[in-house]
């Protein structure tokens, strides 16, 4: 049956690599990368997250600014928050927590934020710079995905690469990583209607459809490395899109839910924060090493 991607595993290694990197960086300009994370409203699920990226972030040594904000905070208000971190030296990278409240026009509040230090990757100049092949900042989940998928495989050039969802978050990035990385990509989603008939030939299935147990085993290439980025809260608790028991049978290599994936987003969004502050401040760092 199928190895497990201990992606908690590779996350602390990930973490650690970064903390590394911060005393040379402080020797070299006087002070520690810094990530602003923006919090609105009290959304339970958000406030964990926005918690663990804060202790995260001050584990690696590194700076963390956090700004909670009403849930009736408007829109102008927010906006002149993002402007006043876009403007502040020692803040590198900037994230705003989604889902915003509703009143909120998310697209500009994310357009606003100065794609230098967009660290979520999730501005439209970042999604460009990925689609061309610049350098900017990659999702953090897809990312994670890839770093999985390279250090399971190595060489990913030449593999049949199936990704199950389409978002601007995870599926269409992770399309892009995989296509820079030489793979055949197929991008299939909720209009695809013959979704077995892809993941037949699939070596890599990357799954981010947010649909628990909705990838069968029988439908996968047998040896397919599968990479299950879903989240779903049931009766029996956290579970992916893949239906592990089933999967694990077939596949080489698989990530459970939870400590596959998941740890990987905050870990990558560190990583993110170090670049962003090195690019700005034209300090060195080989970034293949993080
Ligand atoms: P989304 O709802 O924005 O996108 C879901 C995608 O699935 C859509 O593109 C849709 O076309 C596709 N889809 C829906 N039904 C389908 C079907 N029957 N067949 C094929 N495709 C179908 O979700 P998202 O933001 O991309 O997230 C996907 C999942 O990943 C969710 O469970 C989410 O919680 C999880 N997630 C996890 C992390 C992490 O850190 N591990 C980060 C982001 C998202």
């Amino acid at each position: 049956s199928a190895a497990l991607i201990d992606g908690k595993a590779f996350a602390a290694g990930l973490r650690a690599r970064i903390a590394d990197k911060v005393p040379a960086f402080r020797e070299a300009t006087g002070r520690a990368p810094g990530l602003a994370v923006v919090l609105v409203g009290e959304d339970p699920a958000s406030a964990v997250y926005v918690r663990s990226k804060g202790k995260q972030t001050r584990e690696a040594g590194m700076e963390s600014f956090e700004h909670k904000l009403p849930a009736d905070t408007d829109q102008a208000t927010l906006l002149a928050l993002v402007d006043q971190l876009n403007a502040d030296p020692a803040v590198d990278g900037i994230l705003v927590q989604l889902p915003l409240p509703t009143h909120l026009d998310e697209q500009e509040v994310l357009l606003r934020i100065s794609p230098d230090k967009d660290v979520d990757g999730f501005h439209p100049v970042n999604a460009g710079r990925l689609a061309t092949g610049l350098p900017g900042f990659v999702p953090c989940t897809p990312l994670g995905c890839l770093m999985l998928l390279e250090d399971r495989l190595g060489d990913l050039s030449g593999l049949d690469a199936v990704v199950i969802g389409r978002s601007n978050i995870v599926g269409k990035p992770m399309a892009a990583l995989l296509t820079a990385k030489s793979c055949t990509v197929t991008v299939t989603h909720s209009r695809t209607r013959n979704l077995p008939h892809y993941l037949k030939h699939a070596d890599i299935v990357v799954a981010a459809v947010g649909i628990a147990h909705f990838v069968k085993g029988e439908w996968l290439k047998p040896g397919a490395t599968v990479i299950d980025v879903g989240i779903n809260r049931t009766e029996t608790g956290l579970t992916g899109d893949v239906d592990f028991e089933s999967a694990a049978a077939v596949a080489g290599a698989i990530t459970p839910v939870p400590g596959g994936v998941g740890p990987m987003t905050i870990a990558v969004l560190l990583r993110n924060t170090l670049v962003a502050a090195h690019r700005r401040e034209g300090v060195a760092l080989d970034e293949a090493e993080v």
